[in-house]
């Protein structure tokens, strides 16, 4: 089978800068063992794209990393636009953000089409495509539309929110009426899958039969995938990073002072305000803390030409400046506050330089920092997670210390029941979340999909092309993490 996985972003393994996306960081990995073809945005634009789709092609791993340029008409509508204004505020229930354009979504459709037309170079008669995330919900209707007839699977990395929520999209019938054209909707937890079918249910009237939606494109299976990370490779990583110049030198300048450690994309729904609001009540609430801790919050810059972005990242620089005026002291500074990206190879250890990790989105797909940081941790003295309530991790992380990031004053008590948790109970909590990220990693993530797409493909009526064809109806990577054979693809232009 050759796989075809595709996401608006794409992570380069040999680039030096940091990435400061989840799915690309987590695709990156498991795509390079896999021998897929990943597909995306290579980041640039060009007038005529429409006609003439170009891609830079180049080996990742035993596989093969091809970035597309966008047309340029249509760039700004389709992520600065419907994608990152209307549906990334709509999935996280920010309905109050959504901004209503016409041509946003005419947009968006165009790149999902765009992307459908420079698939079809990429496809065989055993290829199964795999669409990632809210950038491409109409993708797999695009490509029927072209003909194909191959597996078509799709993971949301974000929540899904309430049908009313989700009903104040442009078009939001349309759109998900366009998504049953997959065989497989993957989702993060229980309760976006569980949105996505009432919605389905409530609002398209169709018939759902242990989660699969019968429409007149045929079954689509919903189901749960919790996506995870490599968690030894991490630790591996973190305690090859304590020696890092950069991680010594900020355990030299700590002088003693415990750490708090928030790493985020400078986005509202992961609390930010909040959390600096709670890190501050439980220094003025509990003065004897002041001087022994402080916060270390590293919120990557996103998205900033939305109006959005740009108001949250000067609201913020303002109160941790506030905070900082407030209550700092010549030597001691409570939050320090950085804009800027780290590669994952210095931040496992931050993170394992932290006491606590401080992980308080209020709505999250996942997370994977909240795992990154249980997974960072030393086993024989590790930190303590506080985690939200609203990310899917905390599903899982069922041990750290949950919270509501809404309640400032018993986010401000965990802080402080964290720094103060004894030995025995850090140790406790933390062998209870490694064990359950070493079973959920994202390897099984990969392979679980890979796996159901093939069978819900099989289960589909459509599976009868592919049988006529002389296919096996059941989807296996050739020898699972193997090289595939050298790429064919030995120009870098696509024409
Ligand atoms: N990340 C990074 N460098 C940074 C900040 C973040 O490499 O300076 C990575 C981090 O290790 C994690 C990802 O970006 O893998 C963030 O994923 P998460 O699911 O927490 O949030 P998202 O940005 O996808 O909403």
């Amino acid at each position: 089978m050759n796989l075809v996985v595709v996401s608006n972003r794409v992570a380069r393994a040999s680039a030096n800068e940091p990435m400061t996306g989840g799915l690309a960081a987590a695709l990156l990995p498991v795509v390079e063992k896999s021998g897929a073809i990943w597909v995306g945005s290579s980041g640039r634009v060009r007038d005529g794209a429409q006609r003439e789709p170009f891609a830079e092609i180049e080996e990742l791993g035993a596989g093969a990393l091809a970035m597309l340029d966008l047309p340029a008409a249509h760039y700004g509508g389709y992520y600065e636009g419907f994608a990152n204004s209307a549906l990334w505020p709509a999935l996280h229930s920010r309905a109050d953000l959504i901004r209503v354009s016409q041509d946003d979504y005419h947009s968006y459709r165009e790149v999902n089409g765009f992307m459908a037309r420079a698939l079809m170079r990429f496809r065989k008669p055993d290829t199964a495509f795999w669409i990632q995330d809210y950038h491409f919900l109409a993708l797999g209707a695009e490509l029927r539309d072209l003909g194909v007839t191959q597996p078509i699977g799709f993971f949301l990395h974000t929540p899904w929110a309430s049908p009313a929520t989700m009903g104040c999209v442009p078009h939001n019938r349309e759109l998900i009426e366009a998504m049953l054209a997959y065989d497989l909707i993957g989702f993060q937890t229980e309760e976006d899958r569980d949105n996505f079918l009432a919605y389905v249910k409530a609002e398209l009237g169709l018939p759902i039969t242990d989660g699969v939606v019968t429409s007149s494109r045929g079954a689509s299976r919903c189901q749960v995938f919790p996506i995870g990370i490599d968690a030894d490779l991490f630790a591996q990583q973190a305690q090859k990073a304590v020696a890092h110049p950069d991680v010594s030198r900020l355990r030299k300048s700590l002088n003693g002072e415990k750490l708090v450690i928030g790493v985020d994309r400078l986005d509202y729904s992961k609390g930010l305000i909040n959390r600096v609001n709670a890190f501050e009540r439980m220094l003025t609430s509990r003065p004897s803390l002041q001087r022994t801790v402080s916060l270390l919050q590293i919120a990557t810059p996103s998205r900033g030409t939305i109006e959005a972005y740009g108001n949250l990242q000067g609201d913020l620089a303002r109160l941790v400046s506030d905070v900082n005026g407030r209550l700092g002291e010549a030597d001691w500074t409570p939050i320090r506050y950085l804009n800027k990206g780290f590669r994952q190879a210095v931040l496992a250890g931050l993170y394992r330089t932290a006491q606590v990790g401080l992980v308080t989105p209020l709505q999250d797909g996942m997370n994977l920092v909240a795992k990154e940081y249980v997974a960072a941790q030393n086993p024989i003295d590790p930190g303590v997670l506080v985690l939200s309530k609203f990310a899917g991790a905390a599903n899982e992380l069922d041990t750290a210390l949950l919270v509501n990031p809404h309640d400032i004053e018993s986010m401000a008590r965990a802080i402080a029941t964290a720094l103060a948790m004894p030995l025995t109970e850090r140790r406790m909590r933390w062998e209870v979340m490694m064990g359950k990220l070493r079973r959920g990693s994202v390897q099984s993530w990969f392979s679980d999909f890979v796996d159901a797409l093939g069978a819900a493909h099989a289960a589909k009526g459509e599976a009868g092309n592919a049988a006529a064809a002389g296919e096996a109806p059941a989807l296996k990577l050739a020898g699972g993490w193997s090289r595939r054979p050298p790429m064919a693809y030995g120009g870098a232009i696509l024409q």
